[in-house]
């Protein structure tokens, strides 16, 4: 079994504690299916049986009107994390949002709280990974040149966090900064925690692993 699947069946539950209880019946994707696609789509990748789907030329067509997302990701700007080759997915699936260091700022909140609120996207996945560069930085501190500060500035927080865990000290801030813009986003008012609370919204961390391809859910 792979840690996938093995992650998957914890954040399952999750996601359905998010969702239940509640109002009415979710329109767009379910955040279970909507991880279930990310998953399969990520084992596929990792396996070398990528089906690239959706990259036709009728897809494009079909999908220039207008869009409806399954999932939206939360990543590094690094070009070897990009989600819809990692999650093996194509044109219209992916509302993503790309910051070095998976920063979030009010630009990439509020195209967030669009795919969610406006989208109606029930998933949110923060995609951390391993070797971040940003992070990195971070955690080395010193001087950084230029608009870099304002990444490493907020960055510290998860450096903070990881501070004294046993482990790798990188891998360790990575998956703090992971947890904290997952809290962050959970508890964003009024769109996104609304949104949490009324069940509409999961917001689930995760870690991709540059060595093997694989994206690993991380516990909540
Ligand atoms: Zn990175």
């Amino acid at each position: 079994m792979t840690r996938w699947k093995m992650a998957f069946g914890l954040v399952t539950v999750a996601a359905l504690a998010v969702g239940c209880g509640k109002s009415e019946p979710l329109k767009g994707v379910v955040p279970e299916e909507a991880l279930k696609r990310l998953a399969e789509g990520n084992q596929r990748y990792v396996a070398a049986k990528a089906s690239h789907p959706d990259q036709t030329p009728e897809r494009r067509t079909q999908v220039a009107g207008g869009q409806s997302p399954f999932a939206i990701v939360l990543g590094c700007a690094d070009s070897r994390v990009p989600p819809e080759v990692l999650f093996d997915q194509g044109l219209g699936d992916l509302f993503t949002v790309r910051v070095a260091g998976n920063v979030l700022d009010d630009a990439g909140l509020g195209s967030l709280e669009y795919a969610a609120d406006h989208l109606g996207v029930h998933l949110l996945v923060v995609l951390g990974h391993e070797r971040c560069g940003a992070v990195d930085a971070a955690v080395k501190g010193g001087e950084a040149e230029g608009r870099v500060k304002y990444l490493v500035k907020a960055l510290k927080p998860a450096v903070s966090a990881a501070k004294g865990l046993p482990g790798d000290v990188l891998d360790n801030a990575v998956r703090a900064n992971v947890a904290l813009v997952v809290k962050q986003l959970k508890t964003s008012k009024p769109v996104l925690a609304e949104l949490v609370e009324d069940g509409k919204l999961a917001v689930v961390g995760a870690r991709y692993d540059l060595d093997t391809g694989i994206v690993e859910i991380l516990k909540p």
